[in-house]
């Protein structure tokens, strides 16, 4: 039977076999695409290395969830399910994308597979599929357009607004949609026309509209319009194909191999450069990151994938704050400067130059408190803290080192503490603990199954002294054999690495490690989270780390911690969760299960804003010497928080949590309706002592 309307691979345009073009396009379109691609990657052949794929298990199990699975998008569930609706749409759309390229120079062309009843289910699905994205293309076209989020705007010192691209890439998907759907609507009322068996439309979808609207219209006018839906069609595919690695739309592409390449551990640093062994670090020329080369190979992906979605820098506290770092700008001004400077046409631009005083200024670099909120909310899994790390790497290199943390890190590197106090003095505390619970000091050759690591802070600072007596109390209560290592310990480095120090926090660390293995101990306990973060992810060989929430939750379960009634009924507490427990260890429910074991203890969550997604107090270890410009302190948008959750008392598990905490009631002017307390100091004012 003669077809109803002639095939795009049928027609002729100016008497010129319509094949003809329609072999070019693609063509053109995968060899202009497949140039800009290996244009791309120059950048990246010239990065430093990283080695990804090793724990190819894991990997895939990443891909699975979180881009297959698109795990992290309904964090935010207006964008969210519509991205999803968008990802699955054009994961079906795909394969009827590659049939319509074929069917341009072969007629009747089906992929392989897609003959029997499974391309009619098919034909039904990816109708329904084409019409739920065209519904959400318009959504977030007028979602964009009109009621666009907060999070989206630019600042003027980062460039010029993304909303022209956003709506621009919207419409070439609509585009997409409505000349696909017109090819095939336009086919069928022909067919309807000349009496030839038509396939249904599947009702309410847009072929099914169009098949409608098309009702009327005559042979020529359909005959017209399948052509020019076609054409139409095919050029938009591959100018699509091609725009979608100059901009943001990159990580269509990427997103799947950034995932693929994600970062598998939280908490850790990435070595100075992979390959080089730690002991040979004094043999590399140059340490961190300074140009653009500097990045690795998977920082550059990171770059491309970023989606400007704005996640990371909505959760970002010291973007919340107004210090001058927004973590997607990371991104998109490297971005920027990948494609400015690794141009489509002609050679790379000149000598690499510096980032600092370049695209990014040392405040803002300095700014990061490296709570990990952003790498957490990124739907695509990008990096910021070792990026950060290591800039702050390359700025220490250069001696581009704040004032303020001079004194302390020359400190450190002197007694072991960025105050610079006797080393004697680090064990002082201990005379508060009690006459009942005796701390037992390694330095004097005493011998313990336990260490109480206390790290810098807890020892020396008058108020944190408390929660260090505490602790010692709960491991006496609990009846935990444990000793300090006193003069011997020194600070654990976690925050001097993360300031770029890497030399020193090495020699940090292999004084420490050296006490310890000294000291002959089957565990450690630790109370400070940086501390535990440290031992656990920077460390290596030492004993199992345990975390005092951990200990404490096992001793009331055993019955060898028993606690009473809450002293105080009246008042409501919060638990405000450390990045550096929670985030970056995954430690959560330890510290409530704890607090709620307290008899009559009430306790609220400061919902939306707890667990993986709780507010930095303002950093921890050289946060304290060093303060950016900011407009409001990050500690009192949480003490903020905590009252609007309708607590009186904030309860944390990190000194320095508590330090920023109880500042920022004072500044907030909430002294007398506000308190905060350390876990241990509320669980050691709660325990039911045999007298
Ligand atoms: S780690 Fe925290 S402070 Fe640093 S960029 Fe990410 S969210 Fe911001
Ligand atoms: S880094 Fe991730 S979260 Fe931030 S804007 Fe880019 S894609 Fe969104």
């Amino acid at each position: 039977m003669e077809p109803a309307l002639i095939s795009p691979a049928s027609a002729t345009l100016a008497g010129i076999p319509a094949k003809i073009f329609f072999i070019l396009i693609p063509l053109a379109g995968v060899g202009i695409f497949a140039w800009i691609i290996w244009r791309r990657i120059a950048p990246l052949l010239k990065a430093a290395p990283d080695n990804r794929l090793q724990r190819i298990p894991e990997r895939i199990r990443a891909v699975l969830k979180i881009w297959l699975g698109q795990w992290r998008h309904p964090r935010y569930m207006l964008a969210g399910v519509l991205h999803i609706v968008l990802f699955f749409g054009f994961l079906i759309l795909g394969a009827r994308s590659t049939q319509l390229v074929v069917l341009g120079f072969v007629d009747g062309f089906t992929l392989p597979g897609f003959g029997g009843i499974f391309g009619v289910v098919y034909n039904v699905l990816k109708d329904y599929a084409g019409t739920a994205v065209f519904i959400s293309v318009a959504i977030l076209a007028i979602r964009r357009g009109a009621f666009t989020p907060a999070r989206y705007a630019v600042p003027d010192k980062y460039g010029k607004d993304h909303t022209p691209e956003a709506l621009f890439v919207l419409g070439l998907i609509a585009t997409l949609l409505i000349t696909e759907s017109l090819f095939e609507a336009s086919l069928m009322a022909a067919q309807a026309l000349k009496g030839q068996h038509a396939e249904l439309a599947p009702p309410l979808t847009l072929v099914w509209l169009f098949r409608h609207l098309l009702g009327t219209a005559s042979i020529g006018a359909l005959q017209g319009l399948h052509l020019a839906a076609y054409t139409i069609h095919d050029l938009t595919f591959f100018f699509f194909l091609c725009f979608l690695p100059l901009g943001k739309h990159f990580h269509v592409i990427t997103s799947l191999f950034n995932v693929f390449f994600m970062r598998l551990d939280r908490g850790n640093v990435k070595p100075v450069r992979h390959g080089v062994d730690e002991s040979k670090l004094d043999e590399l020329k140059s340490f961190g990151v300074k140009t653009f080369e500097d990045f690795t190979w998977k920082h550059m992906l990171d770059f491309y994938s970023c989606v400007d979605c704005g996640r990371c820098s909505d959760r970002c506290p010291a973007n919340r704050v107004k210090r001058p770092l927004s973590p997607r700008f990371i991104s998109i001004k490297a971005r920027d400067y990948a494609f400015a400077h690794y141009p489509l046409l002609g050679p790379a631009a000149g000598e690499a130059q510096a980032l600092i005083g370049g695209i990014y200024s040392e405040d803002e670099i300095w700014s990061c408190t490296t709570c990990g909120a952003c790498e957490e909310e990124c739907p695509v899994a990008i990096e910021y803290i070792d990026k950060m790390v290591d800039l702050r790497r390359g700025m220490v290199d250069d001696g581009l080192v704040p004032q303020s943390l001079q004194k302390p890190l020359s400190a450190l590197e002197k007694r072991g503490n960025p105050w610079g106090k006797m080393e004697k003095k680090r064990a002082d505390w201990v005379a508060g603990a009690g006459a009942d619970c005796p701390v037992k000091l390694f330095e004097k050759g005493a011998a313990a199954e336990t260490l109480y690591f206390v790290d810098s802070i807890t020892s020396y600072d008058d108020r944190m002294q408390k929660i260090a007596q505490a602790t010692a109390r709960i491991l006496c209560a609990a009846g935990v054999d444990f000793g300090i290592l006193g003069k011997d310990e020194k600070d654990s480095g976690h925050e001097v690495r993360r300031f770029g120090e890497e030399m020193l926090f090495q020699s940090l660390k292999e004084q420490n490690t050296e006490a310890i293995r000294a000291a002959e101990v089957k565990r450690i306990v630790v109370s400070d989270p940086h501390a535990y973060n440290a031992l656990k992810k920077d460390y290596a060989g030492l004993p199992p780390v345990e975390h005092i929430s951990e200990v404490i939750v096992a001793g009331i379960r055993s019955g060898k911690l028993r606690l009473k009634p809450g002293e105080n009924g009246s008042r409501t507490y919060v638990y405000h969760d450390p990045c550096y427990l929670g985030r970056h260890n995954a430690l959560y429910d330890a510290p409530r299960q704890a607090i709620d074991t307290i008899p009559g203890i009430r306790r609220v969550e400061m919902t939306g804003d707890c667990r993986d997604r709780s507010f930095c107090c303002g950093g921890g270890g050289l946060m304290l010497f060093y303060e950016p410009e900011e407009e409001q302190r990050m500690g009192v948008v949480r003490v903020q928080m905590a009252k609007n959750a309708g607590a009186g008392v904030i309860v944390t598990a990190c000194p320095f949590c508590l330090v920023n905490i109880e500042d920022a009631i004072k500044v907030a002017g909430l002294e007398g309706k506000m308190e905060a307390i350390d876990l241990c100091e509320l669980i050691d004012r709660h325990l039911q002592r045999d007298t």
